[in-house]
């Protein structure tokens, strides 16, 4: 694999974690205990705005915050706007209500045959392992239950799902979701995977996470044997933003792929962070370079608290039409929006069709390409 000229974040730790040594910083473990939760920790790390401050007393207390020493050492202390400090410290923003949002948005809850187990589409089942994760994000479209203790997936849970796909035949297709699956520990990873494994009618099995960005220490040597053993494994990251990827981040994507697990990335587009072509482009450049696909660009679900976050659906298409003729096919993702109570994705493509005029041979369309040239193209007669 490519050696990366990133920095690691432990070259730029913050100064309560000088003395950490490398070792420290590279246990997930170590990340795990030292996750910044409240005000108090960021001292000496930056400076809390008013408004972050002001969040803390209510939005910390619906939405927990926590941020690993490696993602917190992502920040640009200086810029109270940075894309990372802003996808992990919460703003008053998100405490304000808009009466169309959703506390489900994508309508889970209703489509589970049993609990935490959402068989929407036909063939493919969610199955909810985990409510922890690494780091909070604010933009969480799940945040009515992650955090939540109330909302731990059992054991006995875990089971039940697995047997209810075990007697689905018409599932294909599971994915092991959250909170994020690899806050379990690999023996319990091993388990669920093991177990997967024995079901016949299973095609394929994804498991989506975004530990490679917020503690990419998790991909140790054991948990690739693991996953390596059950493969393979459909793995979907969620990087955002070309901050996130720095060299821990590459080494843990490179480890997924030499553990056989096919890689692709679910970008989340956010108001502020990644909202332009240009960062978007510089994003998909890099996860290609180290043999992430980009897969889907997520237009904001409709979820309580997030509202902020969410663009025009214009943003995106005009991204999607920047990309398009600008980088190759395979650094495309698809651009889509969930909808709202369970209707499922729906990918949205800019209109590139300009006007159409009949010809004695079928239909003339004109349509324009990404340069806003204009080409005359036959449609054959039905
Ligand atoms: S990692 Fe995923 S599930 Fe966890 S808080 Fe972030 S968006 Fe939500």
């Amino acid at each position: 694999m490519m050696a990366s000229h990133l920095p690691s974040s432990y070259s730029t730790r913050p100064e309560p974690f000088v003395d950490a040594t490398r070792e420290q910083w590279a246990s997930w473990h170590w990340q795990h205990q030292h996750r910044l939760r409240k005000p108090s920790d960021f001292e000496g790390i930056l400076e809390l705005t008013d408004d972050e401050r002001a969040a803390f007393v209510g939005g910390a207390q619906r939405f927990r915050v926590a941020l690993t020493p490696h993602y917190a050492a992502l920040i640009d202390p200086r810029n109270p706007d940075c894309p990372i400090r802003r996808q992990a410290l919460p703003r008053t923003e998100e405490l304000r209500q808009f009466p169309f949002e959703l506390h489900d948005p994508l309508a889970e809850e209703t489509h589970m045959p049993v609990p935490g187990l959402t068989h929407r589409y036909p063939d493919r089942a969610l199955l909810y392992v985990s409510h922890h994760c690494p780091v909070y994000c604010r933009h969480c479209t799940r945040k009515r239950k992650v955090s939540n203790p109330s909302t731990a997936a059992s054991k006995g849970q875990i089971e039940a799902g697995i047997r209810y796909i075990a007697k689905t035949p018409q599932v294909r297709d599971v994915i092991l979701s959250g909170g994020d699956p690899l806050t379990l520990s690999d023996e319990r990873i091993d388990e669920i995977l093991a177990s997967l494994r024995t079901i016949s009618h299973l095609d394929v099995i994804r498991l989506g996470t975004r530990n490679p960005v917020t503690l990419p220490q998790r991909i140790t040597d054991g948990l690739c044997d693991v996953l390596q053993r059950h493969g393979p494994i459909y793995v979907n990251t969620h990087f955002n933003h070309p901050a996130e990827f720095c060299a821990d981040a590459v080494q843990a994507v490179e480890k997924l792929i030499d553990a056989g697990c096919v890689l692709g990335n679910q970008m989340v587009l956010l108001r502020g962070i990644n909202d332009d072509p240009q960062t978007v482009m510089t994003l998909n450049r890099r996860l290609l370079r180290h043999g992430c696909r980009p897969y889907y660009m997520l237009q904001c679900d409709m979820a309580q608290g997030i509202t902020h976050f969410r663009t025009p659906l214009k943003v995106g298409l005009e991204i999607m039409d920047h990309l398009r003729g600008n980088i190759g096919g395979v650094g495309v993702p698809d651009f889509v929006v969930d909808l709202p109570g369970g209707g499922g994705k729906v990918e949205l493509v800019p209109d590139y069709v300009v006007g159409r005029e009949r010809s004695e041979f079928g239909e003339v369309i004109r349509f324009r390409n990404f340069q806003g040239e204009e080409y005359a193209f036959v449609d054959v007669s039905e």
